[in-house]
């Protein structure tokens, strides 16, 4: 039993999961999300996010949510202020799904993979 490999294909597979607890389902979209500060004229901007959540067809409306929770909504506030932005509005809230490609996030999972062992290599030589 090779358990190196067994991690690599779960985390993997993790990669293509949806993100609502319990679903089993592969995931069809990623999510991004963007809302204006608070503020007049020149001081309210547009800031984006983007996130790391992934969901299938069913669970949009999970996404939405999960993304706007209060746990978010207090972490992306914290973030603008130390970032010396004006605080969130989140009525302004704007979600961008976009389509997953499979084999390019399978792609792009072996080439980190492939970089980080590249570098540990350098780091042993
Ligand atoms: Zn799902």
């Amino acid at each position: 039993m090779d358990g190196a490999r067994v991690t690599i294909v779960m985390t993997e597979r993790s990669l293509h999961q949806c993100h609502k607890h319990g679903c089993d389902a592969q995931v069809d979209w990623s999510v991004d999300l963007t809302f204006l500060s608070r503020g007049l004229g020149a001081f309210r901007r547009r800031i984006s996010c983007n996130s790391t959540v992934k969901v299938c067809g069913a669970h949009t409306q999970h996404a939405m949510e999960f993304i706007l929770s209060p746990i978010n909504r207090e972490r992306i506030t914290r973030w603008m202020k130390a970032e010396n932005y004006p605080p969130p509005d989140f009525e302004t809230a704007e979600f961008e799904f976009k389509r997953l490609d499979h084999d390019e996030i399978t792609r792009r999972f072996r080439d980190s993979l492939m970089a980080q062992r590249e570098d540990q290599e350098n780091h042993a030589a």
